[in-house]
């Protein structure tokens, strides 16, 4: 640029420096000409006074004589003026020729002079003086003319060198005129050069740089000259692209930064909407330890006042001042790095309690530190409610697993805990000793059902409150269901000592029950076991105090039996009883016996009471007195039962069909405890379906004990029984307990006098209770059996009770089938 500059300067200083020197070359020459007209005009003005003085001389000449002298000195002395300046003028008019001239001019001045002089000073007659004078004339005319030609040519030439100095002066002002406008167009073509140089780049530049101001980065300059400009241009543009770089990169992270800070907003009315939505507790800790954040459920069950908590310690924003932490989850999530949790109860306004389930997670910076601690908590007192009612519920299914659920006493599970800790100090300890009570409330399931359920209940209840009593407060009383308890003495320092609680606790339950305003006596029977090396097993112990129970109750009720080797003896031969009547069924090795029962109007057999035996194959024929009671326990009598109806009602059949011509016999078929459910009318329906007995000819024998225990079901079933033609007799009347008014709502048809009172006919007023059956029997339109008659004496008795049946060994033993046909064939009668 420099360089273009410096040469633009250059060239239009050259221009000028031509256009002056040229302009002053010609103002030289034009000056020089104009000094020579300036001459000229002196030669001019000199030859003017020449011409005047010559004129003046002539005219004197002419005219009169006037003192020419002094004239004439003038015109010499202009002469010489006139010769000095034609002299001196050699470029002018004075050139060689016009020399001459004024030489020719000078020699005739010189001439005049002389002819002045001559005629001046002549003296000589006035001719003399007349010629003189007018050769003076002559001469001087001469000269004028002379001048005068000189000065036509002088001017010709003054006008001519005039003419070319104004010529030249024209062309000066040419040039001038020429140099200036050249060097003005040169200096503007210049300027606009530079214009072009330097403003247009430089307007560009502004024009960029107006541009990037206004914030337009996208500019390129365009300039790509080699000049400075070039260079600046190329640099602009080189800022100019850094420029846009970087605000491209300022406006990406700008961008960036608003998206991050539009995020961020987001993000916080994001973090500030889901805190609002969080409706449990939810707050951040820093390490500082200062809450900076808490959502409102945070604040409210926390209970934060006021609005200076934020930012505060969060122990002393939650507790006050000076308070530490404490086992703080908050504290240990910062410790340890890791969440933690914990449950809490907290007091919340209104004095209401809530457990809250605290979590704190850390919030890890770039180095690993943990910056944060988020604290979430959940209400979980519903939870904590239902566990804890789950936790009761489960305390209460533990208790219930191991308790009684009417009694509240231990059960056999825990019984059996107890039991083995015991047998285990046992082991260890040689002087231990303890004793296993069983111990069974006596007739209690007559009591039970007669009375009602929840009558018995009451009554198990106050039992068991009475056994607490009777024993020491180390003792276990378990209730293992029914009306069998288990207790166990613990400690006991001899054997013996067992006796007088067991007395004491018998005597206890003897005392009358006072349930429903109604008063109710019961006993015990009681089993003990002793510890003893051969129970390996609680089971053991139970089994043995069982067993002795069993033994006590065969004594009657309220007795008690300890346990001994034999009686382990004698139940494992019922166990073994059990297995073979197992085995009786499956080969059906039962047989029935037909005992004869004779109607005291006719004296004739009437009919026959099936009873069951057993034909063991080793043991031979077998009672059912030894294996009844074995079979209603084990439900076998199901089975034996079923065979027995079967058979009787087959044989009966037989009978039937084989004495057409007698009325019909009945058949008296003996039906337990167990069989009295409603599936008994579906099992009579079959047989009676099958056989087709004659109505009113099958008798049905349940002892009276069955009806009290079977109180509610007894009497729709037998009803239904009636409505088959099925007559029902009650057995053994006079030995069981049974409720008079109750019996009287029953369709029974007769009652059998158990044998124990007709055989106490020998004793003294022996008869009065047979009596009293009787008497009953027929107040209540019922019939009398009298069973277990042997003797002729009883017989008597029986016919002056007015019973309607007689059965008995005086008449006939029970028979096989083949004797008691035997003996309907021989139709033996008994006198009336
Ligand atoms: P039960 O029903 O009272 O039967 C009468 C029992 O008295 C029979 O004994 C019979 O042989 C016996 N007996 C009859 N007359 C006399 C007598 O003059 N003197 C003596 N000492 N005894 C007499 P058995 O057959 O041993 O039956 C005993 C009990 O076994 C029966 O008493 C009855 O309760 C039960 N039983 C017998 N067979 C069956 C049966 O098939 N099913 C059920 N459930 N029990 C039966
Ligand atoms: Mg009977
Ligand atoms: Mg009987």
């Amino acid at each position: 640029m420099n360089r273009k500059v410096f040469l633009s300067l250059l060239a239009i200083l050259i221009f000028y420096t031509a256009g002056a020197l040229v302009s002053v070359r010609y103002l030289t020459d034009t000056t020089r000409e104009l000094n020579r007209i300036i001459k000229m005009h002196e030669v001019e003005e000199l030859r003017k006074s020449l011409v005047i003085n010559v004129q003046a001389v002539q005219n004197d000449l002419y005219t009169v004589n006037t003192p020419l002298t002094s004239n004439i000195d003038f015109i010499v002395d202009n002469m010489i003026k006139l010769e000095k300046s034609a002299g001196v003028c050699t470029t002018c008019h004075h050139a060689p020729g016009m020399k001459e001239r004024l030489i020719d001019i000078q020699n005739r001045i010189d001439e005049y002079g002389d002819a002045l002089s001559y005629y001046l000073t002549g003296s000589a007659n006035s001719e003399r003086i007349i010629m003189l004078r007018k050769s003076a004339a002559e001469i001087g005319d001469r000269v004028l003319l002379l001048t005068s030609d000189m000065s036509h040519k002088a001017s010709a030439k003054i006008d001519t060198i005039t003419n070319s100095a104004s010529r030249r002066l024209k062309e000066i002002r040419m040039i001038i005129l020429i140099t200036l406008v050249t060097t003005f167009s040169i200096s503007v073509v210049i300027a606009f050069r530079l214009k072009g140089f330097i403003v247009r780049p430089v307007k560009e530049l502004v024009n960029a740089t107006r541009r990037i101001t206004s914030g337009d980065y996208d500019v390129n300059v365009s300039c790509k000259d080699r000049t400075e400009f070039g260079e600046l241009a190329k640099h602009f543009n080189t800022m100019s692209a850094s420029i846009k770089e970087g605000y491209e990169k300022i406006n990406r992270e700008m961008a960036f930064r608003k998206q991050t800070e539009e995020a961020l907003v987001k993000s916080e009315r994001f973090l500030n909407s889901m805190f609002d939505s969080i409706h449990d507790p939810f707050c951040i800790i820093d390490s500082e330890y200062r809450l900076i954040r808490a959502n409102e459920a945070y604040v409210a069950t926390r209970r934060l006042t006021g609005t200076d908590f934020m930012g505060r310690h969060c122990y002393e924003a939650l507790h006050g001042r000076n308070s530490v932490c404490g086992g703080c989850v908050v504290e240990k999530s910062f410790r340890s790095k890791d969440p933690c949790a914990k449950e809490k109860l907290l007091t919340v306004d209104g004095g209401t309690k809530i457990w809250l389930e605290i979590y704190t997670y850390p919030v890890f910076n770039k180095d690993g530190g943990v910056s944060h601690v988020i604290e979430y908590s959940r209400d979980i007192s519903d939870r904590k409610h239902t566990e804890e009612a789950r936790k009761a519920a489960e305390e209460q299914i533990i208790f219930n697993s191991l308790h009684d659920s009417l009694t509240g006493l231990p059960n056999r599970v825990l019984f059996f805990d107890h039991l083995r800790h015991a047998m285990d100090r046992g082991k260890r300890q040689e002087d231990y000793l303890f004793a296993v009570l069983f111990l069974d409330i006596d007739r209690f399931k007559v009591f039970n059902d007669s009375l009602g359920h929840s009558m018995g209940d009451v009554a198990l209840t106050e039992i068991s409150r009475r056994l607490k009593e009777s024993v020491r407060s180390h003792d276990v009383i378990a209730r293992f269901g029914g009306d069998e308890f288990v207790i166990l003495l613990d400690n006991l320092k001899s054997r013996e000592e067992a006796v007088p609680v067991t007395e004491h606790l018998q005597g206890n339950i003897a005392r009358p029950f006072e349930i429903s305003g109604r008063e109710i006596f019961t006993s015990a029977s009681v089993g003990i076991a002793f510890c003893a090396r051969d129970c390996e097993k609680p089971e053991h112990y139970l089994r043995d105090a069982d067993i002795a129970m069993y033994y006590a109750k065969g004594r009657g009720h309220g007795h008690y039996e300890i346990f001994n080797k034999k009686m382990y003896a004698s139940a494992l031969a019922r166990v073994q009883l059990e297995t073979d009547l197992r085995q009786a069924i499956k080969l059906n090795e039962f047989r029935l016996h037909y005992q004869p029962i004779i109607s005291m109007e006719t004296g004739a057999v009437c009919g026959f009471e099936a009873l069951v035996r057993w034909q063991h194959p080793e043991r031979g024929l077998i009672s059912p007195a030894e294996f009844i009671g074995l079979a209603e326990e084990t439900g076998l009598i199901i089975h034996i039962g079923e065979w027995v109806l079967n058979e009787a009602c087959r044989q009966m059949r037989i009978w039937r069909e084989k004495f057409a011509g007698r009325p019909p016999l009945t058949m008296s078929v003996n039906i337990s405890s167990r069989q009295l459910f409603p599936n008994l009318v579906t099992l009579v329906g079959r047989v009676t379906e099958q056989y087709a007995p004659a109505p009113g000819s099958l008798v049905l024998e349940i002892t009276e004990s069955m009806l009290m225990e079977n109180a509610v079901t007894v009497l729709p079933l037998l009803s239904k029984l009636k409505e088959m033609q099925v007559q029902i007799h009650i057995d053994d009347f006079g030995t069981g307990y049974s409720s008079l008014s109750y019996l009287h709502q029953l369709p029974i048809d007769a009652l059998k006098i158990d044998r124990s009172f007709i055989r106490m006919t020998g004793k003294k007023d022996n008869h009065v209770i047979a009596r009293a059956v009787a008497t009953l029997a027929h107040g209540l339109n019922m019939e009398v059996v009298a069973e277990g008659v042997e003797t002729e004496e009883q017989l008597a008795l029986v016919k002056s009770l007015k019973c309607e049946y007689v059965q008995g060994f005086l008449i006939s033993k029970p028979l096989e089938a083949g004797a008691a046909e035997a003996l309907l064939r021989e139709d033996r009668r008994v006198p009336a």
